[in-house]
C-alpha cells in the first residue's frame, strides 16, 4: 500500500513551481503538479526581486540556478535598489540602498526556465484546469474542467490572482468570496537595448547614471521604472499612469492590450527628454490594468488540508516588486514544514495553521504596503506632499521589508510543528 501522503500543487507560476522543486524530494510525499496551460509559461518581461525574496531563493536551495542568470548592478552602484527622481527634470531625489543585493532582476521566462528541469515531468500534469474543491476532514476532491476528479490529502493552490482554490478556502468558512479589484492603475510594459537607451542619453548629454543605475521617475499620477536584464543587455520598463477615481473597468474590458507609442508617449508629454526618450524605444508597448485582492482573513480551509499561497493568498500591487517575493516566502516556510519527516495523512494538517501563523500578517502588510507605495510615487499621500520629503522617506521605506529574517521564520515554524507533532504523539500514547 501506497504510505505515501498525497499532495496536489494548483497552478506552475512562480510560487507553485518553487515550491514543487523542494516537495518532490520528499519521500514521505508523493507530489503532483496541476497546471491548466499546455506548458510552463511566464510572460515576456521583467521581473526584480528585494533582498528578502533573493534570500529565499537560497533558502530554498535555488542559489546557483538564480544567480547564473540574475542581473547585478555594476560597482560603484551594486547596492542600489533604485535612484528616486523628479520625472519632469531627472532631478535626483534619494536611493533606496540594500546591501549586497541591491537590484537584483532577471527575465520571467529565463527564472521559469531554471525551475523547470527540478520537477521531474512525470509529476506534472498540463492542460488541468481545476473547476472546484470539496473537503472533508480525510479528503480533498479536486474536479477539473475536463470532468475528472482526484483525490488528495492536502491541497496546496497556487493559482494565482483568479484562484478557484481561493474560493473553496473562503466558502468553507461562509466567507464572502475574494475578487480582484482594479487599482485605477495601469501600467505600460516593454523591454529596450542598454545600448539604445545610453546612446540616447548621451546624445542629450544627460546624466550617465540614468542607464547605469536602475531610476524610478517620480510624478503626478504617474511614475516610469527601469532595471537591468539578461546581463544588462536589455533594460525592462515600466510606466503607469493611474486615475484613482476610475476604479471600475466596464464590463469585458481586457487586463492586457496592445497599444501604439504614441498613445504612451502623449501621457508623458510633460516629462523630462530623458524619460520620453526611454519610452520612446519601447517598439510595441502593451498595457495593464492593475489588480489586487484584499487581504484575507484566512490562508486555510475549515478541515486545515487546503490551503492558498502566492497571489492566490495575496496578489498585490506591484510597487514594491514583492509580490512574487512573497509567494517564495510562502513556499519556504511551506517546503521545511513539509520536509518533517514524521508527517502523516493526518497530521499534515497541522502545517496549515502554522503556515498561517508565520506568513498571514507579513503578507498582508505587504499588500497594504504596496498599495500604499503607489500613492507615495505619484504624489497622491498627503503624508509625502513634495518631492523633497518622498525622497527622504523612500530613502528608508523598505528596510524592514528586506532585512525581516526569514531564518527565523523558519525556526519558528519548524519548532512549531515539533512541538504539536510531540503533543499528538503523546496523546495518542
Ligand atoms: C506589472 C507587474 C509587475 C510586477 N513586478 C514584480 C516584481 O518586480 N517583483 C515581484 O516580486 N513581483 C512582481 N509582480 C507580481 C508577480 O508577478 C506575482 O506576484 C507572481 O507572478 C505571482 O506568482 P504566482 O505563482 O502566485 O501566480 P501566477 O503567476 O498567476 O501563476 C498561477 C498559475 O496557476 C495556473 N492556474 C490558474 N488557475 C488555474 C486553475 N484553475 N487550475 C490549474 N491551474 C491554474 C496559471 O496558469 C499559472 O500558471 C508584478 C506584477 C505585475 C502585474
Amino acid at each position: 500500500m501506497n504510505k505515501k501522503i498525497k499532495v496536489a500543487v494548483i497552478g506552475g507560476g512562480i510560487a507553485g513551481l518553487a515550491l514543487t522543486t523542494q516537495l518532490v524530494k520528499a519521500q514521505h510525499l508523493d507530489v503532483h503538479l496541476y497546471e491548466s496551460a499546455a506548458q510552463f509559461s511566464e510572460i515576456g518581461a521583467g521581473i526584480s526581486f528585494g533582498a528578502n525574496a533573493v534570500k529565499a531563493i537560497h533558502l530554498l536551495g535555488l542559489g546557483k540556478e538564480y544567480e547564473s542568470i540574475a542581473d547585478k548592478v555594476k560597482a560603484p552602484y551594486t547596492d542600489i535598489w533604485f535612484q528616486w527622481r523628479n520625472g519632469y527634470t531627472d532631478e535626483y531625489l534619494s536611493a533606496s540602498v540594500a546591501p549586497k543585493v541591491g537590484q537584483s532582476s532577471v527575465h520571467r521566462a529565463d527564472f521559469l526556465d531554471t525551475l523547470i528541469p527540478l520537477v521531474p515531468l512525470s509529476n506534472v500534469h498540463f492542460n488541468k484546469r481545476v473547476q472546484h474543491i470539496d473537503a472533508t476532514a480525510d479528503q480533498a476532491k479536486i474536479t477539473f474542467m475536463d470532468g475528472q476528479e482526484v483525490e488528495y490529502d492536502y491541497v496546496i493552490g497556487c493559482d494565482g490572482i483568479h484562484s478557484v482554490v481561493r474560493n473553496h478556502v473562503l466558502d468553507s468558512h461562509q466567507l464572502p468570496r475574494v475578487t480582484p479589484q482594479f487599482s485605477g492603475t495601469w501600467a505600460y510594459r516593454g523591454i529596450i537595448k542598454f545600448k539604445d537607451f545610453q546612446q540616447a542619453i548621451k546624445e542629450l548629454a544627460n546624466d550617465p547614471e540614468l542607464f547605469d543605475v536602475p531610476q524610478m521617475f517620480l510624478g503626478k499620477d504617474k511614475h516610469i521604472l527601469t532595471f537591468p536584464i539578461r546581463q544588462g543587455e536589455e533594460i525592462n520598463i515600466v510606466a503607469f499612469k493611474s486615475d484613482r477615481t476610475q476604479t471600475v473597468l466596464p464590463e469585458n474590458t481586457p487586463w492586457t492590450k496592445s497599444v501604439s507609442k504614441k498613445e504612451m508617449l502623449e501621457d508623458f508629454a510633460d516629462w523630462s527628454d530623458s524619460c520620453q526618450a526611454l519610452l520612446n524605444l519601447i517598439e510595441a508597448p502593451t498595457l495593464w490594468a492593475l489588480h489586487e485582492i484584499q487581504p484575507l482573513e484566512t490562508y486555510k480551509n475549515k478541515t486545515n488540508n487546503v490551503i492558498v499561497i502566492g497571489d492566490a493568498a495575496h496578489a498585490m500591487l506591484p510597487h514594491q516588486g514583492a509580490g512574487a517575493g512573497q509567494g517564495l516566502e510562502d513556499a519556504l516556510i511551506l517546503a521545511n514544514l513539509l520536509a518533517n519527516p514524521q508527517l502523516t495523512r493526518e497530521t499534515i494538517k497541522l502545517v496549515s495553521g502554522i503556515y498561517e501563523e508565520v506568513r498571514l500578517e507579513r503578507a498582508v502588510k505587504v499588500q497594504h504596503t504596496s498599495h500604499e507605495s503607489g500613492e507615495i510615487y505619484e504624489l497622491y499621500s498627503p503624508l509625502y506632499p513634495s518631492f523633497e520629503e518622498i525622497g527622504a522617506h523612500l530613502a528608508h521605506r523598505f528596510d524592514w521589508l528586506w532585512q525581516h529574517s526569514l531564518e527565523q521564520d523558519i525556526e519558528t515554524a519548524t519548532t512549531s510543528l515539533q512541538k504539536e507533532l510531540q503533543q499528538k504523539i503523546r496523546m495518542a500514547g
